[in-house]
Parts: C-alpha cells; structure tokens; sequence
C-alpha cells in the first residue's frame, strides 16, 4: 500500500509506502505519542474536575482549626470577664463598707449638730424599687451583682442629699451663733453689774443697763458678734460710742472709748477690733461700758459673756 501527498507548492508529490518498515515503525511512534498525550490531557482534565473539592476540604480544615483558635480565645475571655467580676464584687464590698462608715459619720453628726433624728436616717436604707431603668447598654452583670450595684447607687444618692441637708443646717448654725453676742468685749474685769446700783456721779438709785468691764485706756474693744456698725460718734452720757446691729435682734453698744476705728455702715466680724477704751462721757476711769439689746429691749449681758464660742 502506498499514500501519495500532493501539495501545490512542491511540484513533486511526496509518496510513502507503507510496506517500508522503516515508515511503519515512524507512524507506530507517533500513535504511541498520540495516546501518551491523551492520557496525560486527562489527568490535567481530572485534576481541574477534582481540585474544587480538595480545595473545599482544606478551606474546612482551615476553618476547623479558625474556629478551634477562637474557642481558645473566647475560654481565655469568659476568664478574664470572671476576674473582672471577681473584682468587681470585691470593689463592691469596698463601697458598701464606705457607705456604712458615711452613714456612721452622718449619725454622729445628727447627733453633735442636735439635729432632728427623724429628719435623718442614716441607719436606714434608702426605698429600693419604682421605675425599672429600660436602658439596655450590652452589658449583663450577674443579677446579684447587679441589684447591689442599684442598691448601692440609690444609697449614695440618698447620703448624699441628707448630708448636703445636713451640712447647710449645720453652717446656718455656725453663722447664726456668730451673730448672737457672745464672750467679753474686752480683757479686764467686770467692775459693775447690770440692774440697780447706787448711780456714781449722785449717790441716788439708778438703773445699771449693761457691763461695766474695767480696763486701761487704749485696750483694744471687739465685736462680740458679727454685724453691721450703725452709730459711730459721740451720745449724751455714753461719751465716744459704737453701735453694732447683728440683724437677728441683736444689737451691742460700746461705750466710754477713747478712740473709734470703725464707722457706719462698715460690717464686723467677730473679735474684730472696733475701738480703744477710755474715759469719756460720764465716766469715773478707764473702762468699757457694754450693752446687749435685743428686739428694742435692754438685756443683762452677763449671760453672754460668759457665754463661749
Ligand atoms: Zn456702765
């Protein structure tokens, strides 16, 4: 048998004769190759068919060990939040414990303030309930922790109030002590008293309407209370005069001075220095003559002198 290839541009037409050995031997090779590569296409083909799946297997795998890392991670989590409740709780009883030295401290106080017991009560736990608070922010607290937390908030704020209450009563008493008359106006001794006394200058009885504290001219004169001066100058008999109005009903007068240092309308604190003692007016010596009024009436000073603050 012979195969004869004719091409255009090759005059000659190629002839094989496939009886040659050498021929027959060629073309076995080539169809050896011929089914070698088709075997081998296949595979390639195989290969791509397959790989998706392996390619999920491995993704799954990779996933497994994702998910193992997280569980670690999520155990390490609920451990540390455990500590933190742990110390949370244990922050807790620290504030509870400093609630209860507050409401010792405001019982203590009601007490040395004289203050109304049933105005505070500190011994007693403030209402716990009402309103729910709706606010949902994520957070879930052991329910336990979680109410004691409230309790513990509600209590604060009730302190709170009672000793702000607590504290301005307290300051009101303190600025109203400062402005009743308390203490000697000035250092010496009490030379005559309030009341009935033979009058110095005629020997007949006479009315006494304040203290009559001896001391040497230019001794400093001071506030007994807090007020404002009103009268600074000379009175008839008085000699060199101060007068001080404490605006509670209460007002002093300083007599017989030497010399003045404040003057009307100037506002004294207590011990402040008003004037110096001296002689002048009806007087027998160097010494303060001291009034307390109160409400429009002349009082005996004595109580308020002795009195401290
Ligand atoms: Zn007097």
């Amino acid at each position: 048998m012979q195969i004869i290839l004719v091409s255009r541009t090759k005059k000659v037409p190629k002839t094989f004769n496939l009886a040659d050995r050498r021929l027959r031997w060629r073309l076995l090779g080539l169809a050896a190759l011929a089914v070698l590569g088709c075997v081998g296409l296949g595979g390639a083909l195989a290969m791509v068919v397959v790989s998706p799946h392996d390619r999920a297997l491995s993704e799954i795998r990779r996933l497994h060990q994702q998910v193992q890392q997280q569980d670690q991670q999520l155990a390490g989590v609920r451990k540390d939040a455990q500590r933190d409740i742990d110390a949370l709780a244990v922050k807790l009883g620290q504030l509870q414990a400093q609630s209860t030295r507050l409401n010792a401290l405001g019982e203590r106080l009601t007490q040395v303030g004289k203050l109304d017991d049933g105005e505070f009560n500190f011994d007693q736990s403030p209402a716990v309930g009402g309103v729910e608070d709706g606010s949902d922010n994520g957070y879930a607290l052991p329910p336990a922790l979680d109410t004691s937390i409230n309790q513990l908030a509600n209590q604060f704020d009730s302190q709170q109030v009672q000793l702000s209450a607590l504290q301005s009563l307290l300051l009101d008493a303190k600025i109203e002590s400062n402005l009743k008359p308390t203490g000697m106006p000035v250092e010496g001794y009490i030379s005559s008293y309030f009341g009935g006394r033979p009058d110095p200058f005629s020997g007949h009885s006479a009315y006494h309407t304040g203290l009559d504290i001896s001391a040497p001219t230019g001794t400093p004169v001071r506030a007994v209370a807090e007020g404002m001066v009103t009268y600074a100058g000379e009175r008839s008999g008085y000699g060199e005069v101060i007068e001080i109005d404490h605006g509670n009903g209460y007002m002093t007068r300083y007599a017989h001075n030497s010399k003045l240092e404040v003057r009307p309308g100037q506002r004294v604190h207590v011990g402040d220095v008003v004037s110096e003692a001296g002689s002048t007016g009806r007087s027998t010596g160097s010494h303060v003559h001291f009034e307390v009024w109160y409400k429009g009436r002349v009082v005996n000073p004595l109580a308020f002198v002795k009195n401290h603050r």
